[in-house]
């Protein structure tokens, strides 16, 4: 791992006094400084092993997540995992890569700073329902509207499972809590009809972890997106939400896969499960296929390729140097002289 160029091997194996070195540098030819391409493999995106559940659906995300960075060749530090706090919010940890395990719901706000100043870096979001959808909502929105280059990955459990068993903002109505032992009282915030619905909001995906080929697709086709890709994970909590998920599992027709040449690859899914052409431009359809529970619905829902970047704004004289620096601060100050 680490990049490497050709005069470091050179001159190394030369053993080489430091003037000789500086003549044998000073007559390489420019091919010679030509960087090497560098292969990754699995291991170098691997981080401490994980501590959830046996059976946690965050364990597939993570290692879809993995292999998408090793077939991507993504440099490792030139990666960078953001998270909040939750279950879920752990995934930084196990991975190879740069990491902010951040504050609850604070996600985004950081991994927006990031990317306003580093257009070079792949950044991945990761979020779980109480996360984004309750004390990080505000900066949920206001990212989608950002629209900055990232894969934001909701990974929706419908429960608080750090904090063993409360309520969140997508827990199904009537679902027995701790806060809420006679059931929750409110519909759940439906987090795709929400992104949908937000000003500038460009990608909008939905997968589950029990399919990791089309998980992975969806994540490679986030990447291929220049705003922000949103993906709605559909995650099982076999400790806190057992079987809650089991009869869209067990069942093929309640599920349906999404088809659209910009859509995810449905991969070998379409042997197994329904599909439906489904156009991800058209708002009405998006929100329509949001709002449908059951089949749940498995792709591309919504994208709007021509939604503004904020990021094509932050990231504005990025390359200025420091004397041009100085010397704008310079001629602005000047204005006020008094002469
Ligand atoms: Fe996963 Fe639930 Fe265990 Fe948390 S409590 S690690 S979400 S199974």
């Amino acid at each position: 791992m680490g990049e490497t160029l050709s005069f470091v091997s050179f001159v190394t194996k030369e053993k080489a006094s430091p003037t000789h070195k500086k003549e044998k540098l000073m007559n390489m030819t420019d091919w010679t400084l030509e960087p090497r391409m560098r292969e990754f493999e699995l291991g170098d995106y691997l981080g401490a092993a994980p501590r959830w559940c046996p059976s946690c659906g965050n364990h597939t995300v993570l290692k879809c997540l993995q292999k998408l960075c090793k077939d991507l060749n993504l440099p490792p530090e030139k990666t960078v995992v953001v998270s909040g706090i939750g279950c879920s919010s752990r995934l930084p940890h196990h991975m190879g890569t740069y990491g902010f395990h951040s504050l609850h719901g604070r996600s985004l706000p950081v991994a927006c700073g990031i990317r306003a100043r580093r257009p070079d870096l792949s950044i991945f979001v990761v979020t779980g329902d109480g996360d984004c959808c309750a004390i990080g909502a505000g900066h949920w929105l206001h990212a989608l509207r950002y629209n900055m280059k990232m894969t934001v990955m909701l990974l929706d459990n419908n429960i608080y499972g750090l904090t063993k068993k409360q309520t969140s903002p997508t827990t199904p109505a009537h679902t027995k809590t701790n806060t809420h032992p006679n059931g929750a009282p409110l519909d759940p915030v439906n987090p795709l009809a929400t992104a949908i619905s937000m000003t500038n909001a460009s990608f909008v995906a939905q997968c589950v972890d029990w399919l990791p080929e089309h998980l992975y697709n969806t994540l490679l086709r986030a990447q291929q997106h220049p705003g922000l890709a949103f993906i709605r994970i559909r995650q099982r909590c076999p400790h806190f939400m057992k079987g809650h998920l089991d009869a869209f599992m067990n069942d093929p027709n309640k599920i349906q896969i999404l088809t659209d040449p910009r859509g995810v690859l449905p991969g070998s899914l379409t042997q197994t499960y329904g599909t439906v052409e489904h156009d991800p431009t058209s708002y009405d359809d998006a929100m329509k296929h949001a709002r449908q529970t059951d089949p749940i619905p498995l792709g591309l829902l919504y994208l709007n390729e021509s939604a503004l970047r904020y990021d094509e704004f932050t990231q504005k004289g990025i390359v200025t140097s420091e004397e041009e620096k100085l010397a704008a601060i310079e001629a602005e100050l000047n204005k006020f002289a008094i002469l």
